[in-house]
């Protein structure tokens, strides 16, 4: 639902080519993902602060559970939004235990009975400690380093081909072995790649594409991205990546390597 970094794309009050670019793809909505299951099932990973807006756009009108990869504003600042989503029965917020704990602190007081009126969203804080089952979706929880940060990425399986599954790995430095063997050849990896500089507590376009090719990934789409790059320029990027691969031998000829944009859509 939304490909950009945490200030979004434009940023407010920047007038670099690509804040003012005419190119739709050029506008980034903070990151997130929205899954339809085969039988309905409905799912999101992360509510961003324009998660209402995404919603609206992407034409959600129910949903069965929340994922979160971690705490940061730009992940979980818009999950006040699921209130009419949660009128019926409390929606369950699914996330590590430390991501939770700040979800509760945050939002303390969807956990209280001292508001007085003004609405509030029904969380059922769940932590996670394997396989989620929704309906036939299965969300498996992907340990991960966003800098020092202990964050969760998701992998996500539907009910018809087992063997085939995406990867949702947002704002990831490091992916510890027994997480990269829970997600050898994915049909799908979108994976945070912030820009070509290196970062602290985020990979560069170079380490992304990298982590796709070392998994095996069939197709790698770049997500979280910041403004220092138009999508074009990353298109031109990712295949100069994957030319030098190739050349040194080290690629997946059909590795398919892009940016990923707003309203991307995929079929598994
Ligand atoms: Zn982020
Ligand atoms: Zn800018
Ligand atoms: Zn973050």
């Amino acid at each position: 639902m939304g490909s950009g970094t945490s200030h979004g794309i434009p940023v407010i009050g920047c007038s670099c080519p690509v804040c003012t670019s005419p190119d739709p793809k050029d506008k980034r909505m903070r990151a997130s993902l929205y899954i339809e299951g085969d039988d309905g099932e409905r799912v999101v990973i992360d509510t961003g602060p324009e998660f209402r807006l995404q919603a609206l756009r992407a034409g959600i009108s129910s949903l069965d559970a929340v994922f979160l990869t971690h705490a940061h504003a730009d992940h979980t600042h818009g999950l006040d939004d699921i209130r009419s989503l949660s009128y019926k029965q409390e929606m369950p917020v699914y996330g590590n235990e430390k991501t939770l704990a700040e979800i509760k602190e945050r939002f303390s007081y969807a956990f209280q009975n001292t508001q007085q009126g003004g609405g509030k969203p029904r969380i059922r804080l769940s932590p996670v400690s394997g396989p989620v089952q929704i309906g036939g979706l299965t969300l498996t929880p992907v340990p991960v380093k966003h800098g020092i940060l202990d964050i969760l990425g998701w992998k996500i399986t539907g009910a018809v081909n087992k063997n085939s599954f995406a990867v949702y790995l947002t704002d990831t430095s490091f992916i510890p072995s027994p997480s990269l063997a829970l997600i050898q050849s994915p049909e799908f990896l979108i994976v945070g790649g912030l820009r070509a500089r290196p970062h602290e507590t985020h990979f560069s376009f170079e380490q992304a594409l990298s982590a796709g090719a070392d998994i095996h990934a069939r197709h790698v789409y770049l997500t979280h991205i910041c403004h220092s790059h138009s999508h074009r320029e990353i298109t031109a990027i990712c295949q100069r990546f994957q030319k030098m691969r190739n050349l040194r031998n080290l690629g997946f000829q059909n590795t398919v390597m892009e940016p990923g944009y707003d309203q991307m859509e995929l079929v598994l």
